[in-house]
């Protein structure tokens, strides 16, 4: 996909996301308190249930994110006023760098070496906040507060807004960059909603109301994440077998197929080792993802993979599939060859079918697309052959 759509495509849904809940904020003299009211219930309820679902889907980073909100959110119901001026301080400090470590830090088990050092790390954080709230400390809190812009963003301190600003800067270089945009994308509205909530903390139910939306735009990214484990094949991030059968069966009567197979990846693997072997995977599948024609490709399993051409005859098909078999047949590939690097060259085969009314389910097209790259590897390889 184009990249500049993929990115739009990732940070529309945290951004809508957001803009509702800044709807109800701005409509606020509209809605019955009693419902604002409900806003921390909601907030504890879908943290609850996030901490639950990262919990069985091994994905902790988002405990990570959430529990600071609930200890920020209980400090400044239970705190006295100065000790909650304090902790809004603390916060908007250090809740922004904390979420960029944990965006950073790979996902590991919580019980392993490493989840243990990041529990142990959160539960530092607490402490020596919880510390410097109970003992304040009057230099820290001077040097804390100190003056950098000319302009005031109170209530947040000239310190917060800096930090937020680099924050903000070093997840949207990930965003553009196009690195785990998903996460990424998401990471970077949550932190600008964030500071929308302390910035208007003194409007009522605003920063209740920014961490309820914090904790849908994480709820969500659960969603597509789990999403994206069941239909998408890690290796080469294109979807997988069960997207693509659920795709066949949308299509209905007109679509087209291309059943493709890499060349001798047999012997590639023998000589070169099986990460390398990897490595042309996702360089292939790469490829596979720019088809034009309106096609998408999936990772079938192993070294096959499909495009499916949505209401395209075989012979257009053919032209589309030939164009990547040329393509990936003229793209180098680098392999480190003890000090040097090596070029080589990859070839696909391919069979394109069109379904016809005979093919009672998806597998019989398959089935046919199967036997056209049989005759493509019989016939020499590196050739599309339409049945
Ligand atoms: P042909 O031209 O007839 O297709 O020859 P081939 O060697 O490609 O034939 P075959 O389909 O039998 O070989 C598939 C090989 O692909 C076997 C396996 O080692 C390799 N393979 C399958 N999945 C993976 C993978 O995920 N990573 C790597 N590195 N290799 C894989
Ligand atoms: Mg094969
Ligand atoms: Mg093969």
């Amino acid at each position: 996909m184009n990249p500049l759509k993929s990115i739009a495509l990732n940070i529309s849904i945290p951004i809508l996301i957001s803009l509702v809940f800044a709807l109800i904020v701005f409509n606020e003299t509209k809605i019955p308190n009693a419902i604002f009211n409900l806003v921390p219930y909601l907030f504890y309820a879908m943290s609850a249930l996030i901490i639950w679902v990262s919990w069985h889907f091994n994905r902790n980073r988002f405990i990570f994110v959430i529990a600071p909100l609930i200890f920020i959110h209980v400090g400044f119901e239970y705190f006295s006023a100065a000790k909650a001026t304090d902790l809004f301080l603390y916060a908007s400090l250090l809740y922004p760098l904390h979420i960029l470590v944990f965006l950073l830090l790979r996902e590991r088990g919580l019980f392993s070496i490493w989840g243990i050092f990041k529990i142990a790390f959160f539960i530092v954080e607490i402490a020596i906040v919880l510390y410097f709230i109970y003992y304040p400390h009057v230099e820290l809190l001077e040097m804390l507060k100190m003056k950098i812009f000319a302009i005031s963003f109170y209530p947040l301190k000239d310190l917060s807004v800096a930090i937020g600003i680099f924050v903000v800067f070093i997840m949207s270089a990930l965003v553009i960059f196009n690195r785990l945009l998903m996460y990424n994308s998401s990471f970077l509205i949550l932190t600008i909603t964030f500071y929308g909530g302390l910035y208007f903390i003194k409007t009522p139910y605003v920063h209740e109301l920014s961490l309820l939306a914090i904790s849908v735009i994480i709820f969500a990214l659960l969603i597509r994440e789990s999403y994206r484990l069941a239909f998408y094949d890690e290796l080469t991030s294109l979807p997988g077998r069960r997207a693509l059968v659920e795709d066949m069966a949308k299509l209905g009567i007109r679509y087209s197929l291309a059943m493709i197979d890499i060349d001798h990846f047999k012997k590639f693997n023998d000589t070169y080792g099986h990460d390398t072997g990897d490595e042309v995977l996702k360089m292939v599948a790469s490829k596979l993802g720019n088809v034009t024609g309106g096609g998408k490709a999936y990772r079938y399993g192993g070294e096959e993979f499909v495009v499916l051409f949505p209401s395209k005859d075989s012979g257009e098909s053919y032209t589309h599939t030939d164009i990547l078999r040329d393509i990936i047949a003229k793209s180098p590939f680098r392999v480190r060859n003890k000090e040097s690097f090596k070029e080589i060259y990859i070839n696909i085969s391919a069979g394109v079918v069109q379904k016809a009314s005979k093919d009672s389910n998806p597998f019989a097209v398959m089935k046919r697309a199967d036997n056209a790259l049989y005759k493509a590897k019989k016939a020499g390889r590196n050739k599309v052959i339409k049945a």
